[in-house]
């Protein structure tokens, strides 16, 4: 079932929401400030926000500007104020939608049946590719790890993107510098050693996990 985040500090409405959304049928987690809520939505795996604008700490439109940054996740904002300007910066900043609030539980509920539906038809352009708490999103051209981005160079990124899309199937040297450095690379063979070193230093070492791994005489594997 698809899993909702909400982010509100009203803990009413945010528990009578949540019993709403589980009656549903749907999978709740709950944040109660701006800078919960921002960690909860970097660190993805939902498949809708709700997400208020008067918030402790962040607000809900800085929130979602950072979280932008790195996940995709379709977001309604929750907005008490009757204020065009609040939901226009909300829109612009990639909300899919907004509620004025009170509003009636009926309109929510729909609302998120519509932004889901959007969402999974968009789901095939927007190319996530996921490893752990690794995830790169093709189209933006970015790579996060836990919510943090992690610079890469074009190679970098290619040979990651090529390991990722294989997830679980160990690539060989000759494989791995065909698809990423072209058919017609003439250097060292070694570079594919070189560049996986790289990788390592910022994805492996970086966050102390073991998402690339060496299979002796065969080549490369990412695992989660
Ligand atoms: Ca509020």
């Amino acid at each position: 079932m698809p899993k909702i985040l909400i982010v509100e500090d009203e803990e009413k409405l945010a528990r009578f929401v949540e019993l709403e959304l589980v009656h549903e049928g749907y999978e709740v987690d709950k944040a109660f400030d701006g800078r919960s809520g921002l960690e909860k939505l970097e660190g993805g795996g939902y498949d809708l926000a709700l997400l208020d604008i008067m918030l402790p700490g962040l607000n809900g439109l800085e929130v979602l500007r950072r979280a932008r940054r790195t996940v995709d996740t379709p977001v309604i904002m929750l907005t008490a104020r009757d204020s065009v300007m609040d939901k226009v910066t909300g829109l612009d900043m990639g909300a899919e939608d907004y509620m004025t609030k009170p509003f009636e539980i009926e309109e929510l509920l729909a609302r998120i049946r519509a932004t889901l539906r959007k969402s999974e038809r968009r789901a095939p352009d927007t190319k996530v590719l996921e490893a752990g708490q690794l995830r790169m999103d093709v189209d933006r051209h970015t790579v996060a790890y836990a919510g943090q981005e992690i610079e890469l160079t074009q190679r970098e990124f290619s040979l990651l993107e090529t390991l990722l899309a294989n997830k679980g199937i160990v690539l060989s040297r000759a494989t791995l510098l065909e698809r990423v450095w072209g058919y017609d690379y003439m250097g060292e063979t070694n570079i594919v050693d070189v560049y996986v070193r790289y990788l390592r230093g910022k994805i492996d070492d970086a966050y102390d996990v073991k998402l690339i791994q060496t299979v002796r005489g065969v080549g490369y594997v990412i695992r989660d």
